[in-house]
């Protein structure tokens, strides 16, 4: 008889799993519930009067495989984007300005001494600190810590409040107190560890990094981010249409999982969707955001409802405002600014989207893609339109110089969108890891667990494919 997989969630977490299992069990009956009436979960791209608006995933990073990978399975390759080299710059807020980002400041430490030197971001003081960090002791234990914490502890509260914190915002949208080192940006320990300083380590990674793209011959292929041509959402359809025809159930969602137990040990599994009907499945992928996820494992696997309903989770927006070129009177040659939280006002980042992506926008139009809410300001990803854009407007204005009303607006909002791995996290997921290896039938993946990016999220999916199948496929 026929193997039976069933996946939860059709963002590109559960998107990636069902087209491995494609690959590996071409014959095996596979079906995916979608809550929604489209592919791509957060992903959607749209299109207006010459502009091109990501709703959430603006690009994705290309050095880990397995986005790339995905892109090339699907025939993808070839629609590439990667960021724009002429304008790189970032800029970074402080009373009310942009100044540039030091040059060579990478997240979490500064890989150049004379940006840092001359960066009017950070006082004498706050400069003398951040140099000290040449001579502090690593930590002397493997305890996790939060970023704020450590960025403190190695460079100084100047240079976390006025540089890191608001990188890190940018990113996570989250609370650099509370975010774990060691589950989102670990390579910092490591770092600390081998080579006591951040500044030492960063400065031979750098100068390794220049001699290999030296040694390269064609030069780096891609950028360090790149998106699709078309918008990221045709990732999304692209896995939908190589998953095949009747395999994804559109507005069918999860409301419970049941255990079939089955001798063997490896236990079967019932679902029952929002109706009432169940479907039946020999093994169970589960792709859906925490807050959806927890309730459906209550009864069935209390320690997977545990797991994921510890994880917090924040909300964010995204406006996109179009305006033209002569309606910004400040105009910055760069990717996007950041704005620190001890700044105010409710704006965490902003991208200058024709910068990064000039398809983005026709010739002569500025579009600003601008991000707002996270743990400073959840609330906002729930407020009603009219208010988030007079917001938004009345803290851009006074920054860019941007005169007028937009000729286009396009508002995303993400409410509990942002998983926060806290300090702790790492502890709940070895837990976790353990109970699901007492499981061969049941997988997780998505972004509760080790990375919140696009190409994690579809590495989850991939991985939680192959852990299911090999119950049933022989080698
Ligand atoms: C505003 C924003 C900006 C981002 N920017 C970037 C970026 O630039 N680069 C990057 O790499 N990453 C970015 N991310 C992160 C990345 O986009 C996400 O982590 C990733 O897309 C999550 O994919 P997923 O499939 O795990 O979850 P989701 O996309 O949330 O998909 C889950 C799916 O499950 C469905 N569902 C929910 N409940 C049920 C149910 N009960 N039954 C059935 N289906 C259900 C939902 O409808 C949804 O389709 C961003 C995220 C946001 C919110």
């Amino acid at each position: 008889m026929e193997s039976r997989f069933l996946v939860l969630g059709a963002g590109i977490s559960g998107l990636a799993a069902a087209l491995r299992l494609r690959e590996l069990a071409p014959g095996a009956h596979i079906s995916l519930w979608e809550k929604s009436s489209r592919p791509g979960g957060v992903l959607h791209t749209v299109e207006r009067g010459g502009f091109q608006f990501e709703q959430s995933t603006d690009n994705f990073i290309t050095f880990v495989p397995w986005g790339l990978n995905l892109c090339a399975r699907l025939g993808l390759t070839d629609h590439l984007v990667r960021t724009n080299n002429r304008d790189r710059r970032t800029y970074v807020a402080r009373r009310g300005k942009l100044y540039p980002l030091p040059d060579g400041f990478m997240m979490l430490a500064p890989t150049r001494l004379w940006p840092m030197v001359t960066t009017p971001l950070l006082s004498p003081l706050g400069k003398a600190r951040a140099g000290l960090e040449l001579f502090i002791p690593r930590l002397a234990d493997e305890r996790d810590e939060s970023i704020a914490q450590f960025a403190r502890r190695r460079l100084g509260c100047e240079v976390f409040d006025r540089i890191v914190e608001p990188l890190l915002s940018g990113i996570y949208a989250g609370d650099a107190e509370k975010i774990s080192l060691l589950a989102t940006l670990p390579r910092f320990r490591e770092m600390e560890k081998k080579d006591r300083s951040l500044i030492v380590a960063m400065t031979k990674t750098q100068k390794a990094a220049r001699r290999a793209k030296r040694e390269e011959e064609s030069g780096a292929r891609y950028s360090m981010f790149v998106t699709l041509r078309e918008g990221l959402f045709r990732l999304a359809e692209k896995c939908a249409e190589a998953i095949g025809e009747g395999v994804i159930h559109y507005d069918r969602a999860a409301v419970r999982v049941d255990r079939i137990p089955n001798e063997n040990g490896a236990d079967r599994w019932r679902v029952t969707d929002g109706r009432g009907a169940t479907e039946e499945a020999d093994a169970l992928i589960c792709a859906l955001p925490s807050p959806a996820a927890g309730s459906l494992f209550s009864e069935s696997v209390p320690v997977v409802a545990r797991y994921y309903d510890a994880i917090e989770q924040t909300g964010c927006a995204v406006v996109s405002l179009a305006f033209r070129d002569k309606q910004i009177r400040r105009q910055f040659k760069g990717m996007g600014f950041v704005v620190p939280t001890k700044e105010g006002g409710s704006i965490i980042a902003g991208s200058f989207s024709n910068h990064k992506y000039p398809h983005r926008a026709p010739a002569g139009y500025t579009l600003l893609r601008i991000f707002v809410g996270g743990a400073r300001a959840p609330e906002l990803a729930e407020m009603a339109d009219g208010p988030l854009l007079s917001r938004v407007l009345a803290e851009i204005r006074p920054l860019l110089g941007a005169e007028g009303e937009p000729t286009e607006v396009e508002i995303s909002k993400w409410p509990r969108g942002m998983p926060q791995y806290h300090i702790g996290h790492l502890d709940r997921l070895a837990e976790l890891s353990r109970a699901l290896d007492r499981e061969p039938t049941l997988a997780l993946c998505g972004n509760s667990f080790t990375g919140v990016g696009l190409p994690n999220c579809i590495h989850t999916g991939e991985e939680a494919a192959e852990k299911v199948v090999k119950c049933f496929v022989s080698e």
